[in-house]
Order: structure tokens, then sequence, then C-alpha cells
């Protein structure tokens, strides 16, 4: 009987989104996706991401979320509180997409619900699959919390978990008997946010925690969703002010919906431009949001391609064949 191998090997491509960004010559494309829920194949992904891999974008980024905590009536007619994982496999998917698209990913990272240990193994079987790129972030509060709490043994803010990451790239491992241990080659991004960090007390605050952020190592920042494109203007100079030098990508997303004019204000703390808001308060149906949420879409990303932004970053959420449309009228 032959016995035919699976090849499991993932050709690394080895590629940073920094060396991405400094070695093209024009405006590049990349998308952000999120697991899916679980109980999906990873085909889901493969489902999402065909009609846009023909668009070359140069990486896509895989988000990561934490367990929610919930209440499950137990026999007995009690509740119980659990922590439930909705959209595990955000390593191994991004592995699976560089094995099937050879593309490169970015894996989200967070603080929360995570210690360091736990995070240090994520970052080691990261490197281990090839994987250069992270995007390092906070995360947010449970649902059910009003603040942030970082695990006991976790990170408090995003430049925390990124001081590890550029530990672990100078072969600083968190067991202090481990010398000469081998140095990862983590290519390292975070966020920033052109309308201000909803907790932040004002901009100049949170440009200083940015900055710190690429003081400590950060490569590049890609932003908070805007829809404005004078807030990204008006943030990109205010970030070379303040001494911030490294590439600031944009991040773009599409309305595709009528409800959309609240819940992204309250979920991204991010203004929606009146003209904008008032072409969509006009529709009479979601098809015809999507339309003017398209257009609009194509609109900002070809001034932002214009005045040549380094990569024009798309969240894809569940919305593929919109993206496709912008970039069928972008590219
Ligand atoms: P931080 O940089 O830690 O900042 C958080 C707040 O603390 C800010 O108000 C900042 O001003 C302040 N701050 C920073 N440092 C300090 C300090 N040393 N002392 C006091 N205050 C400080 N969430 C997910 O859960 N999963 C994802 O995959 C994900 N992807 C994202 C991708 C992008 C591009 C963006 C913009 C956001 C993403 N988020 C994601 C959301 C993000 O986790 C939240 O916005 C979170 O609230 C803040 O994360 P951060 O990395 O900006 O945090």
């Amino acid at each position: 009987m032959t016995y035919f191998a699976p090849d499991l090997t993932i050709e690394p491509l080895l590629m940073k989104v920094i060396d991405h960004i400094q070695q093209a010559k024009n405006t590049l494309i990349s998308f952000e996706i999120l697991p899916p829920l679980k109980g999906k194949s990873i085909n889901s992904i493969f489902d999402h991401l065909d009609p846009l891999i023909e668009f070359n974008p140069s990486f896509i980024n895989v988000t990561y979320h934490r367990s929610e905590q919930v209440f499950k009536k137990k026999a007995d007619g009690s509740f119980e509180k659990v922590e439930v994982r909705k959209r595990p496999g955000t390593v191994a998917i991004c592995a699976a997409i560089m094995n099937h698209y050879k593309v490169d990913t970015v894996p989200h990272l967070i603080c929360g619900g995570f210690s360091k240990r736990e995070t240090e193994d994520a970052l080691i079987d990261l490197n281990f699959l090839g994987i250069d790129n992270v995007l390092v972030l906070r995360g947010d509060a449970h649902k059910n919390e009003s603040n942030f709490e970082p695990e006991p043994d976790g990170h408090a803010y995003a430049i925390d978990l990124l001081r590890q990451v550029d530990n672990l790239n100078h072969g600083i491992y968190l067991e202090e008997d481990i010398r000469d241990g081998s140095k990862t080659h983590f290519c390292i991004g975070v966020a920033g946010y052109p309308e201000k960090h909803f907790e932040a007390p004002n901009l100049q605050t949170d440009m200083s925690f940015l900055k710190a952020k690429v003081e400590t190592g950060a490569d590049y920042i890609v932003t908070q969703m805007f829809f404005d494109n004078k807030k990204y203007f008006s943030f990109v100079q205010e970030c070379r002010e303040a001494g911030i030098n490294v590439p600031i990508i944009p991040g773009l997303k599409p309305i595709t919906s009528k409800k959309q004019l609240s819940v992204i204000p309250r979920t991204f703390h991010v203004d929606i431009p009146t003209e904008l808001s008032a072409e969509i308060m006009k529709c009479k149906t979601d098809a015809d949001v999507e339309k003017v949420g398209t257009e609009w879409l194509v609109e900002q990303s070809k001034e932002l391609k214009n005045e040549g932004v380094p990569v024009l970053h798309y969240y894809t959420l569940g919305k593929p064949k919109v993206i496709r449309n912008v970039m069928l009228a972008v590219l």
C-alpha cells in the first residue's frame, strides 16, 4: 500500500509587513478577517477570501477574540458562569491561509484573558510556523465589566505585551535560566486612533502612549476605522509632529446597513460624517445602504491612494463581495 504523507509543512514566506511597505512602489492592499464561529470549518475562511485573493493582498490580518463569560442554566435551575471562546483558532487560521494562498498573515495578539506564559507559548508557536508578524493589542473589557482587567499574571496595556514580544526578539524568555535563547524576528504592529481611544482623556495623552509603543519597538501603526479622511490626515500630521515616524496604515470599513449608523459609533467610538449619514438615512433598503457605503469607501480609498498611503487595510468583516466591488473600482 502506498502511503501519501500529507504535506504539513508551511513554506515560510518570511516577509514582514514593514518589508512589504519598504519595498513597495505603490500603495499596497491588505485585508482583515475574523475567525469563524466555533462549529464552522476552515472552508468558511477560504470561501470568504477566495473572491479577494486575486487583488494580491500583501498580508491578511486575523483578529483575536477573548473568551466571553456566559451564564448557563444547570439541571437544578441555578446558573453557573462559564467562559466560552466563540471564535477560536487565530494562529491555526494564519497557518492555514499561508499554506493555502502563500500570503503573509498577521495574527492579532491581545492582553485580555492571557497570562504572560500563555502569550510566550503562542509566540513560540507562531515562530515555529514561520509567522513573523503580529499586531499587538490590549483588547477590550469583558462585556459585563466596565473596565479592562488584566489577568493576574497578564499584561495591562498593549505596550507591556509589546515589550514581551520585543524581549523574545532579543532571545529573552520568561524563564531566567534559558540562556542564549533562540531569537524570534517578529515585525510588530500596534493600533492607533485618529479619533482618540475612547478611554483616553484627550488626544495628546493618547498620542504620548502611542509614541511610547513606537519607541518600545512597534514597526508600524494600523488605525481604527474612520469615515472622514480628514481625520486620518490630521492624525498622521499630529503623529509626525509628535515624532512618530513609522508607517501609519489606514483601517477602512464599508457601511452596509442602516443600523450601523448607531452601532458603529457606539462600538468603535468613531463619527460618521453628516454627508454620509444623510445619504444613508434616505435609503429604503439595506441594499441601497450597501451601494452608498460602497461608493463612499471607493472615494475614501481613491483619495488615500492618491495621497500615497502605504497600505489600504480593509476590515472585511463578513462582506467580501462589498470589498471586492471596492477593489474593482479602486485598483
Ligand atoms: P493600549 O495601547 O494599551 O491603550 C488602551 C488605553 O490605555 C488607551 O486609552 C491609551 O491611551 C491608554 N494607555 C496606553 N498605555 C497606557 C499606560 N501605560 N498607562 C495608562 N494608560 C495607557 N480587539 C480585540 O479584542 N481583538 C482584536 O483582534 C482587535 N483588533 C484590533 C485591530 C485594530 C487595528 C484596532 C484599532 C483595534 C483592535 N482591537 C481588537 C480593539 C482594541 O483591543 C481596543 O481598542 C482596546 O480597547 C485598546 O487596545 P490598544 O492596543 O489600543 O490598547
